[in-house]
């Protein structure tokens, strides 16, 4: 490979069932920076190209890594990480997907376009896995009610209002 994160000839990749292995450092990265809160870390990732037992061509994508996220609920910092495994039919570009093979959940079809931009497969997937809403395991959300060790400032506006008018005039 000349250049990083490139397929050359996607159908090729597959039928010599290649590999590609990398990194995807998150720092200064555009597409995911609006969904990650932070730039750190890093999404490892390994492309296998493969023939199915249809005799299609397939990418199989593992990814993993650790990026940081904001907690929904309370607002703080988590981490969230990364691991799974995606299957990709390669279809001839300008071909027709058939539209059984849309229909099937295990893969998604892609084109199989001469140098092929895996970094830019790679964010697809980051951007289609990070959680929309996403949450700590346990936490507490700031209450603005307060809740059985905080009295609630309402609470503590209507004392002072009592005292203010105990004191009287
Ligand atoms: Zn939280």
């Amino acid at each position: 490979m000349s250049r990083a994160g490139i397929v050359s000839d996607p159908l090729r990749f597959a039928s010599e069932g290649r590999s590609l292995t990398g990194k995807l450092a998150l720092k200064g990265n555009k597409r995911l920076a609006d969904v990650l809160s932070g730039e750190q870390g890093e999404v490892g990732y390994t492309l296998l190209g493969e023939i199915g037992r249809d005799d299609k061509p397939y990418f199989r994508l593992f990814l993993n890594g650790a990026m940081n996220l904001q907690c929904q609920r309370c607002l703080g910092p988590m981490v969230w990480e990364l691991d799974q495994v995606s299957l990709f039919q390669l279809v001839r570009p300008g071909a027709e997907i058939p539209e059984e093979e849309l229909e099937i959940d295990e893969f998604d079809a892609i084109e199989a376009t001469p140098d092929f931009d895996v970094i830019a497969l790679v964010e697809d997937e980051v951007l289609l896995a990070v959680p929309f809403a996403p949450r700590h395991e346990s936490c507490d959300a700031p209450r603005p009610q307060g809740g059985v060790e905080k009295e609630s400032p309402f609470a503590a506006l209507a004392k002072l209002r009592k005292n203010s008018g105990a004191q009287g005039v």
